[in-house]
């Protein structure tokens, strides 16, 4: 790789650094093309390094009474909200996605950091005065240790911070191994803990590939491990870490359902559609990508929807006029063409072909990049490769079904459990659809029902491996471990030893 490109490093107690190894991946422009800049490719010595840095960091940090903890997180808070713009611009530059829709992300992972600030409260424990006569007990909660965190191309700074504010909140030190596709934001959010007074260890970036996550999975001194990315990195990591005898939480891809009913709003569920299925060139692990027409409101919403696919404004993301972008690389790009032909081959309706789509149209410099427009396809059926596999693209499928009771088996048959959502105007069909649906995350009359920071985001099935969510109370819950402790006091000493368990006297 060229040496005129910035070298994107690793940041590892407190400083950057381009690490041991002479790895390198390019890191594009997205709407040009353009290799932009270069990043280093961590090897096990750099995790190593960065294992060691967090490892000499924790005694201190976790001795560190929350409510200090807390003040730096408001401090980290500050500096963030002074940033968001920079931010925005940096996941605009290398993931492509549009400046208002990145701006959008950076103020949800905000919202992590605000949950994060409370972590005094967040970690008092229960305390049972008397259990026996002169005995106490309460509980409390102990961070891990060493944790890391490994996260996907398609939320460069909102994915990390559903990890590293709560697991550093609650006391822990942390690894970020970001994705290479757009390995900038992080090192900004390091240098901004930095400036925020946290401790050199507590927080560190390595870059890199399967090679560092290979490296994190096995180190005995790491205690846990965060994960968002695909299934079947998901289940290896969920695996391997478990093997490792860590505790893993690993969120995977998804397949997300929108099902319409008969009654639902034409217009503002096309609206919906529209912004869930194509937002982020559907590179959201929350984008529609299948609408369940119910009975005939597939013919009554069909014209709109087409329509609407046909005009969206597809620009550069820096545009603010930009409703989407460009895909994140040619390789992905390269995948999406390959699904709509499959969905061609299996006798799917193109209604709207995405690939036609000439980038010199998105804005100038844009001949090169990765671009492609909306594709929708109608009658879609359960069996064709675009309803069961996800393609994380700007494609839509569109499958009819005759009533409410075939909408709920098609979304409960599917491997996928991640997010879901219903749009109808009877309430009784609602409150069925949220109690009866196998998913994790339901939106009734919203399209992506990211849950709040207070909340917790996780899939069902093949969404997600490990018993916790990500962020929220689950969150706090992963990454400490609970103590019990029972306290006498002298006046019951003296009396000799007990064999019996001890029972309430
Ligand atoms: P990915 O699985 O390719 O990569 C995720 C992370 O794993 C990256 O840091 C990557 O460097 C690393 N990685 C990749 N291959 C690896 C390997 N063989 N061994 C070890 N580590 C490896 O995912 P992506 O393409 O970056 O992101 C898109 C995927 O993430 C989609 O499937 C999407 O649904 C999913 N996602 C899920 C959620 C969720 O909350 N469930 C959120 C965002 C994204």
């Amino acid at each position: 790789m060229s040496a005129q490109v910035p070298l994107i490093g690793h940041f590892i107690a407190g400083a950057t650094t381009p690490g041991s190894s002479p790895r390198r991946q390019p890191v594009y422009n997205p709407a040009t093309g353009a290799v932009a800049r270069e990043v280093a490719l961590g090897s096990a010595a750099d995790v190593q390094a960065a294992v060691a840095a967090a490892k000499a960091a924790f005694p201190a940090w976790a001795d560190t009474p929350p409510i200090r903890r807390a003040r730096i997180m408001f401090r980290f808070l500050e500096l963030l909200n002074a940033s968001r713009d920079e931010l925005a611009r940096l996941i605009t530059a290398e993931h492509g996605k549009v400046f208002t829709d990145a701006q959008g992300e950076v103020s949800r992972g905000i919202d992590i950091v605000e949950f994060a600030c409370g972590v005094p409260q967040l970690l008092k424990g229960d305390y049972t005065d008397q259990v026996s006569t002169g005995i106490d007990n309460w509980t409390m909660r102990q961070p891990l240790g060493v944790v890391a965190g490994i996260t996907p191309f398609n939320f460069p700074v909102m994915v990390p911070m559903w990890m590293f504010p709560v697991a550093i909140a609650t006391g822990n030190t942390f690894i970020l191994k970001p994705s290479p596709t757009d390995p900038s934001p992080s090192l900004l959010i390091a240098e901004l803990l930095r400036q925020a007074g946290l401790p050199d260890g507590v927080f560190n970036v390595i870059q890199g590939d399967k090679e560092s996550v290979d490296a994190l999975l096995a180190h005995p001194d790491i205690q846990a491990i965060s994960f968002v990315g695909s299934t079947p990195i998901a289940n290896h990591i969920y695996e391997t870490g478990a093997r490792h005898g860590k505790r893993v939480q690993a969120l995977g891809g998804a397949k997300n359902h929108m099902v319409v009913m008969p009654d639902a709003d034409i217009e503002r569920t096309v609206d919906a559609l529209i912004g869930a299925a194509y937002g982020s060139a559907g590179e959201r692990c929350m984008a529609i990508s299948v609408a369940v027409l119910v009975g005939d409101v597939g013919d009554r919403l069909m014209p709109t929807l087409l329509e609407r696919t046909r005009n969206l404004k597809v620009l550069d993301g820096n545009n603010l006029a930009a409703e989407m972008g460009p895909i994140v690389t040619a390789a992905a790009h390269g995948r999406i063409c390959g699904y709509i032909s499959k969905g061609i081959e299996e006798g799917a309706q193109l209604l709207a072909d995405g690939r036609v789509f000439d980038g010199a149209k998105a804005g100038a410099g844009c001949e090169q990049g990765f671009w492609m427009g909306g594709t929708l396809f109608d009658h879609v059926t359960p069996d064709m490769t675009i309803y069961k596999e996800e393609i994380f693209g700007p494609v839509l499928s569109c499958v009819r079904v005759k009533d409410f009771g075939a909408a709920v088996k098609l979304v409960n048959d599917h491997e996928f459990g991640n997010g879901v959502s219903c749009f109808t105007s009877d309430g009784n069909v609602a409150r069925e659809f949220a109690r009866r649906i196998q998913v994790g995350m339901v939106g009734i009359n919203v399209p992506i029902p990211v849950p709040m920071a207070w909340h917790g985001f996780g899939g069902w099935k093949r969404s997600l491996f490990g018993d916790m969510h990500a962020y929220g109370e689950e969150g706090v819950r992963f990454y400490t471990r609970q103590k019990s402790v029972m306290q006498r006091w002298p006046e019951t000493i003296g009396k000799g030893a007990e064999f019996v368990m001890p029972t309430a006297k």
